[in-house]
């Protein structure tokens, strides 16, 4: 069979609201916000290639999806089938952009190779399973009466999750916040759920010095965290300043979410700044660069957990042994749905998992997801193509 030749990349912009959500007045982060409708922007990124066989994502940001112009020339009128030479390709032609926009095409390349071979992507990377048990992640908290605004409330949600049958829970806490009210909140979900789910705590680099990390850190010691990731305000990318924490306090670090691609995940590990790796189709260099990383952190007898949820997630865990949790968010109590509305068949809501607390990744061909076009062309925005 002929390979399918690329013959136009297309990015549409599409608006939705979300309920009960406003975006945080600094950082931008979503919270929870009773009555507040927050008007979003979605994306799709389509492949057209000559065999009539079209590859799709949905995500991403304005940043990510302007760097396709930057290299949309490694891929036009080429192999669509040739995902290697892509990466390698974009890799050199983004070089000074963080390479932002590679990530996306790729993830659209493998839908399409699944469409193409007529596979789910997990069957095409080598099945390992298909149940994958999730984490409840928590949004960022607020301070709503009836929100996720005390150490206590926290500890409901956690009990709700584990109910429903989640077998852990993460904690995204307040973004300013005194150290002993987060320490409190800790101490609460643990007394409340401890022993009974695996529990994370992910400041997203909100503490604002190491000293605070390492506080917090002896805090997750005593109360039997299972992951400490990205606590202070280095961002996540400092090997040696975490490398200082990890010798100071026993709770297992997740850093390398801020960090970009395979080589700087490896030297992170090399230079001991941390316990589990993370991945992300979105920045890694799509489904293409995490499988590497995955199977880096696997000769290094590590693990690698995937970042946020999403398809592309669900088929890469199906493929790695050496991964341990789903990310379910970012969920909280009052807030119905946070992702756009544009899946007819697939969602990451709060009640996406079976009783057992799992996920499984679609079984369609390529990411095995249909988007809702009609939605999509009622909302749109405007468009670029590249041709
Ligand atoms: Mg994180």
């Amino acid at each position: 069979m002929a390979a399918p030749i690329v013959t136009k990349i297309e990015v549409t912009e599409f608006s939705y609201e979300v309920q009960d959500i406003t975006p945080h007045e600094k950082t931008r982060i979503p919270v929870y916000q009773k009555g507040k409708v927050h008007n979003a922007v979605g994306r799709v990124l389509q492949i057209f290639t000559d065999s009539g066989v079209t590859g799709e994502y949905m995500g991403g940001n304005a940043s990510e999806l302007a760097g396709v112009a930057q290299c949309a020339n490694a891929l036009l009128g080429r192999n669509a089938l040739a995902r290697e030479a892509f990466y390698n390709d974009a890799k050199q032609a983004l070089k000074q952009q963080a390479r932002m926009g590679m990530s996306q095409v790729d993830i659209a390349l493998w839908d399409l190779a699944g469409k193409f071979h007529e596979a789910p992507i997990y069957q095409l990377l080598g099945e390992y399973r298909t149940k994958l048990p999730a984490y409840a992640s928590t949004m960022v908290g607020d301070d709503q009466p009836d929100g996720l605004s005390s150490p206590e409330a926290y500890a409901d949600f956690a009990e709700q999750c584990l109910d429903m049958g989640y077998p852990a829970y993460k904690i995204h806490w307040w973004r300013e916040s005194s150290l002993r009210r987060r320490i409190k909140l800790l101490e609460e979900v643990a007394k409340r759920v401890g022993g009974k789910m695996d529990l994370m705590l992910d400041p997203a680099s909100s503490l604002l010095t190491w000293g605070d990390a390492l506080q917090v850190g002896k805090a997750c010691d005593e109360y039997g965290y299972y992951w400490l990731e990205d606590p202070y305000r280095d961002g996540g990318v400092s090997a040696f300043g975490h490398k200082k924490l990890r010798e100071l306090i026993k709770t297992p670090l997740l850093q390398t979410e801020h960090i970009r691609g395979l080589e700087q995940h490896v030297d992170f590990v090399i230079a001991g700044g941390t316990d589990f790796l993370r991945i992300d189709p979105d920045y890694d260099g799509g489904i293409t660069g995490v499988m590497k990383i995955a199977h880096a952190a696997e000769g290094f007898g590590l693990d690698a957990e995937p970042h946020s949820p999403g398809p592309s997630r669900r088929h890469v865990m199906a493929a790695v042994r050496n991964c341990n949790y789903y990310e379910m968010g970012l969920i909280h109590p009052r807030v119905k749905r946070s992702a756009p509305p544009v899946f007819l068949d697939y969602e990451d809501e709060i009640d996406t998992i079976d009783s057992e607390g799992c996920v499984e990744p679609p079984t369609g061909h390529g990411l095995g997801v249909t988007l809702d076009w009609e939605f999509i062309k009622a909302n749109k925005l405007g468009s670029k193509i590249y041709e």
